[in-house]
């Protein structure tokens, strides 16, 4: 008998398989999809368990790969597994077949803060119900959130603030016994009301996470994933990977999310500057500030700072009317040069506003390359919708097409907030049947709860 705290491999024969992304629409299912070579070499079949290891080790249920893919020594893994097996796509794991045990115990948190479960215990146990989970895992199920927003008479019925449906990421905490394990009807499910600190925190926003932009992703997945996470590489050729990059388009489009997917999928650490918020420090204080982030980050490379509306820093200095903006551009200018081409940190800054910002910035050494991030077209609508309804039970009638041609114009921002107004309108729908004296929802109604073609359809009038 092997070591009682690990996976008892079923078979001696591990495969060794490249990491490709999962199709969106799998996306927190928890299912790994090889070839069927690969399932002949580890003697198993679908449905079974597998233990899949890069830098750490996670758990997944093996499913055929699509047809185009046969022929491919691919893994489909979807962001949060990559966080849980702390590699990236293009990257190789081995996998191997595992057995999960029974569970008595199993105590999950949310990895995110604010967040909150209703009739915790039941619903997860349902949703979690046979498939494999290890401590130490991320994982995702259907849950509420906070609403931003929120009309007041929906405000009034909950106790604010108030929570809508969205797919939610957990922690498993612990379990017992452990090593890999599953939830059967005797396991004794705990959900912690508070926020834990996952074991890695940034895993919580990935390339999955958005959408519509897959260029945009490879080209900032080169010009910065690469050289962090393979610095040698650019050592050997004698190049300089890039000190900075430039993302520049609307309000709204996932500049920010982007860059933090970058840092999460890079295993890098994440600094975020707020332009108008450094601004508003008082006098030396914003230069000090900068300064103290470019350290912090230095200290704890490979990182990414990222600077959000750094129109507002570093605006022309030949427009600016105080000493103190022209001040902290020149700060900005010496940090940047300061920064060591092969240190390990890449800053990332955002604006809507190219021509606004200094030129002195864009110079070779300092913001050097440029990432449109557009507007997205209705595939990309297509695929944003398919994100922020991740997660939801949407109602038969709901064609995510349709909703991607009747948003012409949406940008990423526009589209959640669509979303998030369709949830509220089916939680509107089901307050009827809740009795509001009661703290908790019975579970039958919560089972009755789901987005409509019509609330998607009059959240868009609005
Ligand atoms: P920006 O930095 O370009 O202003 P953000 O990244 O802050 O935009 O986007 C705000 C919110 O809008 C995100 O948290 C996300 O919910 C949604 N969003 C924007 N763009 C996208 C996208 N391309 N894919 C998925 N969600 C998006």
């Amino acid at each position: 008998m092997a070591d009682a705290e690990t996976a008892t491999p079923v078979e001696e024969n591990t495969v060794r398989l490249q990491v490709a992304a999962a199709r969106q629409e799998e996306s927190g299912q928890g299912i790994a999809r090889m070839p069927r070579s690969a399932f002949q070499a580890l003697g198993i079949t679908e449905g079974d368990t597998v233990e899949i290891t890069g830098k750490r080790a996670t758990v997944a249920i093996a499913m055929s790969a699509y047809d185009e893919d046969q022929s491919l020594e691919v893994v489909r893994l979807d962001g949060l597994q990559r966080g849980n097996a702390e590699v990236g796509s293009g990257e190789h794991v081995i996998v191997r077949a595992a057995e999960s045990r029974p569970a008595t115990r199993v105590v999950f948190a949310p990895a995110n803060r604010d967040m909150r479960l209703q009739g915790p215990a039941q619903a997860l146990k349902r949703n979690f119900a046979g498939k494999p989970l290890t401590a130490g895992d991320l994982v995702a199920t259907t849950g509420q959130q906070p609403v931003q927003n929120m009309p007041p008479e929906v405000r009034r019925m909950f106790n604010a603030p108030a929570y809508a449906l969205t797919q939610i990421r957990l922690s498993v905490v612990s379990t017992t016994p452990k090593g890999i394990v599953h939830i059967d009807e005797n396991t004794e499910v705990e959900l912690r009301a508070e926020f834990e600190a996952p074991r890695d925190a940034r895993a919580v926003v990935n390339y999955d996470d958005v959408g519509g932009i897959d260029d945009t992703i490879q080209a900032l997945r080169e010009m910065v994933e690469l050289p962090l996470r393979y610095p040698e590489l650019f050592t050997r050729l004698g190049v300089d990977p890039p000190k900075g990059v430039l993302l520049h388009g609307p309000p709204g489009t996932g500049k920010t999310r982007l860059a933090q997917a970058v840092a999460n999928e890079s295993d890098a650490e994440f600094f975020t500057i707020n332009g108008p918020e450094i601004m508003g420090s008082g006098y030396g204080e914003s230069e000090k500030a900068l300064r103290e982030v470019f350290e912090k980050a230095g200290k704890s490379a490979p990182a990414i700072i990222f600077i959000d509306e750094i129109d507002s820093i570093a605006p022309k200095r030949d427009r600016v009317p105080g000493e103190a903006e022209k001040r902290l551009v020149a700060q900005l200018l010496t940090l940047m040069d300061g920064l060591e081409a092969r240190s390990n940190l890449v800053v990332i800054a955002a604006t809507n506003r190219p021509d606004a910002i200094d030129e002195a910035l864009r110079r070779p050494g300092r913001f050097d390359r440029e990432i449109v991030v557009g507007v997205p077209d209705e595939k990309g609508r297509r695929e944003i919708l398919g994100i922020h309804t991740r997660g939801m039970p949407l109602g038969d009638k709901v064609d995510l097409t349709e909703l991607a041609k009747a948003t012409y114009g949406f940008v990423g921002a526009d589209i959640a907030a669509l979303a998030r107004e369709a949830a509220i309108d089916a939680v509107r729908r089901i307050m009827p049947k809740i009795d509001l004296d009661e703290r908790t929802i019975p579970p039958g109604v919560l089972d009755d709860l789901y987005v409509g073609r019509e609330d998607f359809l009059s959240a868009l009038k609005r």
